[in-house]
């Protein structure tokens, strides 16, 4: 922790950037009704400030308090909320509402830790309901501010991952341990929320006229764009098969796939764990497979693995190769309408066409 920049002044340098730069004139400031900073707190979440500002007017002409929104049926309120998304932020919005009426007497409690309970409430959300209402010195750590605190205080990994957000709460808990008893808790948790969807943005930070420049560890080590660190990927599985073009007589044969598979319902070629494999089946119902039948090989990528794929153009009778009861011989002017996944059908566009027609005709 040796690399931590100095923590005592971190809450006044916001406190002073907010009066000056800070958002002052949105509808939800400058009243301490945990009802309306609830509202706004779980409309902003997700959506931009712009977007949320009509439908914050609206919600509250028509449910102006909690027990109106308690009252009210849920076919009601979702109107309210068409075009917001998240849905399920106004079912629980409701479904709070009524466990405020049923269970608190109507009104909100008097700290982030009890709010935090409620439903859809979560630890951030509480303490800043709790900070706007009360001035209750809680810290948060939504998404434009774990920005602010990953960058400002150099914290590698993905925010996500819980030892992660443990740190970054920690250091939270800590710049306001360190910030003298006069902090406005609401100029505070505006200023961090406003400086990190202004100034502290995702592209690029305007460190140029950010209050915290001359000690962030991004700034100083040129991390800006590197911080936070995005979600780590999982590595694709790579899986392989071999396919089986096998055709003559102007047919080729294919294979119904199963219902729960990737391709379920489809008609796709015979598949074979390997080319070995496939060798062995074909050699079986004496189908010799001569070397010059491999075709290239190329890979297909799904969007949980990425199946390689080595295909054998392969001629026999049908008279021969007798179908299983999941496979059928199709003539090939019959292929254009049947349903082949994609690779499949680049495949079978290496089937010698022409001799059928010139055989069929
Ligand atoms: S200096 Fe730049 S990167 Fe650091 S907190 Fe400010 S805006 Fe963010």
């Amino acid at each position: 922790m040796s690399s931590i920049p100095k923590l005592h002044d971190f809450a006044m340098r916001i406190c002073a950037w907010h009066g000056e730069h800070g958002r002052h004139e949105l509808p939800w400031q400058g009243g301490t009704d945990p009802y309306r900073i609830w509202l706004s707190e779980i409309m902003l979440q997700q959506t931009q400030v712009a977007t949320v500002i009509p439908y914050y007017h609206r919600f509250l002409e028509r449910f102006p308090d909690i027990e109106t929104l308690a009252h009210a049926t849920q076919e009601e309120v979702m109107p309210y909320w068409a075009g917001l998304g998240y849905y399920a932020r106004a079912r629980n919005l409701h479904r709070c509402a009524q466990v405020l009426m049923s269970e608190h007497g109507g009104r909100f409690p008097l700290s982030s830790e009890e709010i935090a309970q409620l439903p859809g409430i979560g630890r951030s959300t509480a303490a800043a309901i709790a900070a706007f209402s009360y001035g209750e010195r809680s810290p948060i750590m939504d998404g434009n501010v774990k920005r602010v605190f990953t960058r400002f205080f150099g914290v590698h990994g993905y925010p996500g991952i819980r030892s992660v957000e443990q740190r970054l709460w920690a250091l939270a808990e800590q710049a306001l341990e360190q910030a003298p008893p006069e902090l406005d808790m609401t100029a505070y948790t505006q200023g961090l929320m406003d400086l990190g969807s202004q100034t502290c943005r995702r592209g690029t930070p305007r460190c140029d006229v950010c209050p915290l420049a001359s000690d962030c560890e991004a700034k100083r080590l040129g991390l800006q764009q590197a911080l936070p660190e995005p979600r780590p990927r999982r590595p694709i599985p790579e899986r392989q098969c071999a396919m089986l073009l096998l055709h003559g007589d102007g047919h080729v044969l294919l294979e119904m796939q199963p219902q729960t598979g990737v391709w379920g319902g489809l008609w796709s070629l015979p598949r074979f764990d390997s080319s070995q494999e496939l060798v062995e089946a074909c050699l079986a119902k004496g189908i010799v497979v001569p070397d010059a039948a491999r075709m290239a090989g190329f890979v297909h990528v799904f969007t949980h693995f990425r199946l390689h794929i080595e295909p054998w153009l392969v001629e026999a009778s049908p008279t021969i190769a007798e179908p299983l009861a999941e496979q059928r011989w199709v003539a090939f002017d019959e292929l254009d309408q049947t349903a082949v996944p994609a690779p499949v059908r680049t495949l079978l566009d290496a089937l010698p066409l022409g001799q059928a027609e010139l055989r069929g005709g």
